[in-house]
């Protein structure tokens, strides 16, 4: 008497046929080709500075003063200020200081109120990089988002009172290790803050000096 073959048992010789007349293809011809990974480096992700300005009536500040420069009573930034005293500058518009790409741009709590903190590369003569990070704080209102890639002279927010804590004021920092701890404002200690006027007045952007933008 004969037996059946059922059609799962079929296929199952059938199959072991085949993986003994026709092996399958060496497994390495379907791997595809590796795509190479793109390595980010600061130069592919911050864009450089070609001179930095004011952050205030730019691109020499016009019309505003600095209130509290840097190092007066251990301050950390310099705030600016609109020369009508009081709240005549809340909502002014405050700008980007040089090219960068925006790092921060929230509300951090009291005291800071909402907060801007953009990347900008600065390349030197001798071939080295710096990376620095500008801060503004106390903003009536952000108008960029984290990982925006924000041009010299941009609007990025505007003067505000950090939720009511002070007069309408912009308090500005440069910092020289970006993505440091956000501190408070005040300290004897300033390694990693930079006072952003003189640094500003020593880079400006080549085109103010009369000279051919870009590098050489
Ligand atoms: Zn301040």
């Amino acid at each position: 008497m004969r037996v059946k073959t059922t059609p799962l048992l079929a296929g199952a010789v059938v199959l072991g046929e085949l993986c003994a007349c026709a092996p399958s293809p060496p497994a390495t011809a379907a791997i595809p080709t590796p795509v190479p990974v793109p390595v980010l480096t600061w130069r592919s992700i911050v864009p450089e500075a070609d001179g930095f300005d004011w952050p205030v009536g730019p691109p020499d500040a016009r019309g505003y003063y600095d209130a509290q420069p840097f190092g007066r009573n251990f301050h950390l930034g310099e705030d600016w200020n609109g020369v009508g005293g009081g709240n005549t500058d809340l909502g002014d518009p405050v700008y980007a200081i040089a090219h960068g790409r925006v790092s921060y741009a929230e509300e951090a709590g009291p005291g800071w109120g909402q907060i801007v903190r953009v990347l900008h590369r600065v390349e030197h003569d001798d071939g080295s990089t710096t990376i620095l990070e500008s801060l503004y704080a106390h903003l009536d209102a952000i108008e960029v988002l984290d990982g925006d890639l924000v041009l010299r002279g941009e609007r990025i927010g505007t003067i505000g009172t950090a939720d009511g804590a002070y007069a309408a004021h912009l308090h500005l920092e440069l910092r020289d290790s970006p993505g440091s701890p956000l501190a408070g404002g005040y300290s004897r200690h300033t390694a990693g803050w930079l006072s952003p006027s003189d640094f500003i007045r020593a880079h400006r952007p080549r085109v103010m000096l009369g000279e051919t933008p870009g590098r050489p």
